[in-house]
Parts: C-alpha cells; sequence; structure tokens
C-alpha cells in the first residue's frame, strides 16, 4: 500500500517519548499528525491541544477510522502487540516503540500480521539513526579497524525523575532495563557489526531504583556469529557515568563518546598505527531520520531504518540476557522469525 500524499499519522498513546521527539519529527519530515489516542479523555484532551494536535480519542477503532496512512504505537510495552494487530488488520502502517512487546512470540505475531496485511512495520531503534552510531558502523564495514574482535557498550544512564514510573514499578508493562535499554543496545550492535547474536551471559542488579525483583542494572557480554564478544553496561541508577561504543579490531580501534543518546551529540574517534583522529560527523535529528526513512518506505523508497524483524532480533537478545541473569548460566538468542 503506497502512500502518495503526506503520511497522515495518528499516535497512539499520549507519550513522552511521542511529546519530547517524535510529534515534532514527523512534522519535520512532512507528516501531519492527525489525532492521538489516550485511554484517559481529558489527560487525551490535554495533550491534544498542548501539542497541536487537531484531535483526541479514547478508541483505537476510531483513530484508525480517521483515513490514516500510518500509526505511531508509543504505549507501555504490553499493549504493542494488540495495537499493532488492529491497525494491520485496517490496512494502517505501523512504526512501533521497542521492545515489540513482553515475549518473542507476540513480537513475531505482528511481523507476521504486518506482512500479511500489506502494511509496512518498523521499529523505533533511535540509536542506528545517529551519524555518530553510523560512522562507527562505515568504519567497521568499510575495514578501517581491521578484523573486529571486540566490542563494548557504556549505556548506564539515570532515568529521569519524571520517568521513574512503570519502567521501575510494573512489572506487567515490561519494565526492567534490560527491556528498556539492552534491547537498543543489541539493535545497535547488530547494525554496527553487521552480524547476529549467538549467546549471552548478564547479571542484573537492584541497585536501589527498581521495585519488587525489577532490575535496575544489568552488565553482560555477548557471543556474536563470527567469533566477536560484546561487553555491555546499562542501567538506570547511575547520575555521572559517561555513555559510549566502541569496537576494537586487530588494526585499529574505533571509539564512540557520548553516543548512546537521544540527542544528536558525541564523538568518534578512530585510532590505528598512524594515531587516533576525529572522523566526521554531521549532527542529525535521529528521530526525524527515523520517520524520514519510514515514510520513504511508504512511497515505496528503502525500508524503514530498523525493520519489525530488527524488532524481534534485537528483543531476542534482550530476552536472553534475562534467561541468563535468571538462570546463572549461558543463554542461546532464538532467532527472529
Ligand atoms: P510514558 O510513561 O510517557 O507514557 C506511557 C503511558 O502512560 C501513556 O501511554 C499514557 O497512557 C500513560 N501516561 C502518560 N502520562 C501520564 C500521566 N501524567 N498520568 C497518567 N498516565 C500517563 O511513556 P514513554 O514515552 O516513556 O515510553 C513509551 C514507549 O516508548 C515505551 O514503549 C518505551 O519503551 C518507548 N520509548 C522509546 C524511546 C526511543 O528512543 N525509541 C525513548 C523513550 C521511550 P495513555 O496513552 O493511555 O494516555
Amino acid at each position: 500500500m503506497m502512500v502518495a500524499r503526506p503520511v497522515r499519522w495518528g499516535i497512539v498513546g499520549a507519550t513522552t517519548i511521542a511529546r519530547e521527539w517524535m510529534i515534532g519529527a514527523i512534522r519535520e519530515a512532512g507528516g501531519d499528525v492527525v489525532s492521538v489516542m489516550s485511554s484517559d479523555a481529558e489527560r487525551g484532551r490535554a495533550y491534544a491541544a498542548e501539542n497541536g494536535i487537531p484531535d483526541a480519542t479514547t478508541d483505537l477503532s476510531a483513530l484508525l477510522g480517521k483515513d490514516l496512512d500510518a500509526v505511531y504505537i508509543a504505549t507501555t510495552n504490553e499493549k504493542h502487540k494488540d495495537q499493532t494487530l488492529a491497525a494491520a488488520k485496517a490496512g494502517v502502517h505501523v512504526l512501533c516503540e521497542k521492545p515489540l512487546a513482553l515475549t518473542l512470540a507476540d513480537a513475531r505475531e505482528m511481523v507476521a500480521a504486518c506482512r500479511a496485511a500489506g502494511v509496512t512495520m518498523g521499529t523505533n531503534h533511535h540509536l542506528r539513526n545517529a551519524s555518530t552510531i553510523r560512522a562507527i558502523r562505515d568504519a567497521v564495514a568499510g575495514g578501517r579497524i581491521g578484523k573486529p574482535l571486540f566490542a563494548r557498550v557504556f549505556h548506564a544512564v539515570y532515568l529521569p525523575v519524571g520517568l521513574q514510573g512503570w519502567r521501575i514499578k510494573d512489572a506487567g508493562a515490561g519494565s526492567g532495563v534490560v527491556m528498556d535499554i539492552t534491547v537498543h543496545d543489541a539493535d545497535t550492535l547488530r547494525f554496527v557489526l553487521g552480524e547476529e547474536p549467538v549467546s549471552v551471559t548478564a547479571f542484573t542488579q537492584q541497585g536501589g531504583m527498581g521495585g519488587d525483583g525489577i532490575e535496575d542494572g544489568v552488565m553482560g557480554v555477548v557471543r556474536f556469529g563470527g567469533g566477536l564478544l560484546a561487553q555491555f553496561h546499562d542501567a538506570f541508577t547511575t547520575k555521572y557515568a559517561t555513555t559510549g561504543l566502541e569496537v576494537h579490531g586487530s588494526d585499529g580501534s574505533v571509539i564512540g563518546i557520548g553516543c548512546m543518546t537521544q540527542k544528536p551529540t558525541g564523538d568518534v574517534l578512530l585510532r590505528d598505527a598512524s594515531g587516533e583522529r576525529k572522523l566526521e560527523v554531521v549532527p542529525e535529528n535521529l528521530y526525524v531520520r527515523s520517520v524520514t526513512a519510514f515514510q520513504n518506505a511508504l512511497r515505496g523508497e528503502g525500508r524503514p531504518a530498523a525493520t519489525g524483524e530488527d524488532g524481534v532480533r534485537s528483543m531476542a537478545l534482550a530476552l536472553a540476557a534475562l534467561e541468563s541473569a535468571r538462570t546463572g548460566r549461558e543463554a542461546m538468542v532464538e532467532p527472529g522469525l
């Protein structure tokens, strides 16, 4: 189903991410935000007014009935599946937030439903849209560090006070740092390395923020298909840590500093026998790039930056990390579809 006009979007979920990034990104990418759905009529109306959206509804079928081309699904994670299935059934394209669902079976079902309905599905893994991350990917793919041997992801942050809700309290909504942040590391590593993860070992931590059995920190090691090892460190609890992504190869290292973030910031260094230099990185809004790629896909040009299948595969690694932490053993990463 090709879309020739400016894409008409419905926002599913009156959320922080839509308010802070995605509504603006859709508009900057030339799309129209037609309506927003909230479970609460009053909050939905207020949210629509604050964000200049002409309409709000509490009913998904009413939203889907508004001659939409696409929905951006950004509700809490347990709702993504049913909302995606409904959109697919209505013939509306889906850009869904990560993690796609709470189980791999549900995520696979979402991708299958979109495929069967002939609608495009994307996963909003923003980091592969960052200029820094793309520069690291290009350096690795271009052979500038030789054979890639190790990667290190530093993604320990402090969860902003305004977001210290379901993420640390509600297991039913898909809480915990692994489904929130490790899933992004998984997608970023897969993108940068161009390889799929095979297995993972991980230890989780409860450092004082996560409620009742909900992890707020994790460290782990992933084994990739070609033998590369990648370590990751994610947390909600560290106020002063820096983020980064490094890939170390036989002939060089590429080092991203401050690049695991929503903002178009950070530096990338290349170190090899000839010394150290900064790679050129032209800052670009990650979310505008994500929406632009998605809209182009609706016009028959290319694919979403991260497809539905990317969402499934990245979730599979996060789920395997949780399994490893639970069992104390190395866990195999399940295949995508
Ligand atoms: P929020 O916590 O802002 O919103 C989640 C839900 O909570 C909303 O759908 C809303 O319900 C309800 N809600 C929001 N504000 C209030 C309030 N003041 N009072 C009562 N209920 C409220 O979610 P986030 O924006 O943090 O995350 C949404 C999704 O996006 C998640 O899947 C998350 O993983 C993902 N995400 C992705 C990011 C990325 O960069 N790719 C970054 C951040 C989040 P209702 O809609 O029914 O009104």
